[in-house]
């Protein structure tokens, strides 16, 4: 669960403003689009509150990937059933992939929610408020909507790195995915639009932007005229201020050599590139409707490796999907093993209502799942040690984003390969830096490092207490 971080309260002699609390559930795009959401009310004079209990407006951005995503939301509402209770003038809103797809289910199984609405809807969230509130119940807005690109955020804490959306939708018909449904049809936003954007990041003090998209190796082919990500590298690479550029997900069907060579190509691009694997079954991706076979994946896995010899690789895993027997599930281990990710998200399969692969008839009990994703886990944790032990003793480009979580006298940042990095700065201010970091050791999740050498004119962010 993702709390967006509090802002300054209002000054003490304004009237009292009307709160918000908003829980964020699932992706980086949620979390994208609850900033969003924030940014807007707080122009209609919201402002931002930690606690439940003091919101007059109460939004759940939800997630409908998996169920357990979907039954952390319905036991979220039964626990706000009683403050509803309480105060009837509180409004409770779902927005996100939840309210496209459970729209239904939300009503009946949570009748004290006022407000439901999909991401297409975001951008008129002010005007659904403010229905709710002149009385009318319950206000549902779940259609297509117009193609808006809001840009309204409001002041958080890091400003140094940001997301941002270049492309809506999915028009992938992977047969386990709600995507499609939940969140449309594919549509980009256009390249000024998006520079725009960052410039504007940029000039607040924005560091490292992640594109993001359902497909985002498929951005610009929809425009008029069409353009492709390698050339939005290009444009968001020439922006000054920004350090480093990440995108994701790419989806390996979509995945072109001019888009490799970008990764190499365009500085501030990292070497780092997470490509779903879903599984490595041939069997098994036919039926996913995934468009690629284990032979055309590992092709390409070649081609990335040969292009930019740095790159980390990350991945994503169904473990359990309908039909998957141990041969097929052996084949998934092998290509995890072939291909040495740095990092892999293993999921069980999960039904998902209205996608072809809930209504196939062999669906693997949950204690093979289970059982599956227990040994997958742990073939990847090994696979991945080993990835993380070629960084040992090496100096890397670090880029400071905050302090220590175990010790507060020590600040963190992320290397390009996106591993976290903990080290002494000596006293010195390196928020928002790319210092050298010289790694030390190598831990299960972080790795330790020393100061190599400052740059005369590292920069520290402004107002950087680190
Ligand atoms: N659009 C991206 C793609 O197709 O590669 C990723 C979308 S999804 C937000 C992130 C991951 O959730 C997927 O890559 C997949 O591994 C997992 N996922 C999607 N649907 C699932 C399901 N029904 N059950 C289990 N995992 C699922």
């Amino acid at each position: 669960m993702i709390k967006l971080i509090q802002t300054p309260s209002a000054a003490s002699e304004r009237p009292r403003t009307s709160k918000v609390h908003l829980i964020t559930y699932g992706c980086q795009m949620n979390e994208y689009d609850s900033q969003r959401v924030a940014g807007l009310l707080q122009q209609q004079d919201y402002e931002l509150c930690e606690r439940p209990e003091d919101a007059d407006l109460i939004l759940l951005n939800t997630c409908a990937i998996r169920e357990k995503a979907e039954d952390k939301v319905f036991s979220q509402l039964g626990a706000l059933k009683r403050l509803k209770k309480a105060r009837p003038d509180l409004v409770i809103g779902v927005m996100g992939c939840m309210a496209q797809l459970q729209q239904g289910r939300i009503q009946e199984r949570a009748p004290h929610v006022d407000l439901v609405f999909g991401s297409p809807a975001i951008s008129r969230v002010g005007e659904l408020v403010a229905r709710v509130r002149r009385g009318e119940r319950a206000v549902l807005d779940t259609g297509e909507g117009a193609l808006v690109k809001i840009v309204a955020k409001p002041e958080s804490a890091n400003r140094l790195k940001a997301f941002v959306t270049v492309m809506e939708g999915c028009e992938k018909r992977c047969t386990f995915c709600v995507v499609p449904v939940t969140r449309g049809r594919e549509r980009s936003h256009a390249p000024g639009v998006i520079v725009d954007e960052i410039r504007g990041l940029a000039a607040a003090g924005c560091k490292e932007v992640t594109l993001l998209g359902q497909t985002v190796n498929a951005y610009g082919r929809d425009l008029e005229p069409a353009t492709d990500l390698a050339a939005l590298l290009e444009l968001v690479d020439a922006i000054d201020g920004i350090e480093r550029i990440r995108f994701t997900t790419s989806n390996p069907y979509n995945l072109t050599s001019r888009l490799i060579r970008a990764i190499r190509d365009v500085p501030k691009v990292v070497e780092y590139l997470h490509l779903p694997l879903q599984s490595g079954s041939d069997r098994v991706l036919e039926r996913m409707h995934r468009g690629y076979t284990q032979a055309r994946y590992l092709e390409l896995i070649d081609e990335i490796k040969a292009t930019v010899p740095e790159i980390a690789l990350s991945t994503d895993i169904i473990v359990g999907f309908p039909g998957e027997t141990d041969e097929d599930f052996a084949a998934t281990v092998d290509v995890v093993e072939r291909v040495g990710y740095d990092n892999a998200f293993v999921f069980r399969y999960s039904r998902r209502p209205g996608t072809p692969a809930a209504e196939m008839p062999d669906q693997v009990p949950d204690e093979v799942k289970a059982r599956r994703n227990a040994e997958l886990l742990a073939v990847t944790g090994r696979v991945a040690a080993v990835r993380s032990g070629r960084l040992a003793g090496r100096v890397l480009p670090v880029l400071v984003d905050g302090v220590s979580r175990k010790d507060l006298r020590e600040v963190s940042g992320r290397t390009r390969c996106n591993r976290v990095v903990n080290f002494d700065a000596g006293g010195r201010r390196l928020l928002g830096s790319v210092v050298p970091v010289r790694i030390a050791e190598v831990l299960p999740h972080s790795l330790r490092g020393a100061l190599a050498e400052v740059d005369a004119d590292a920069r520290p962010f402004a107002g950087a207490s680190v």
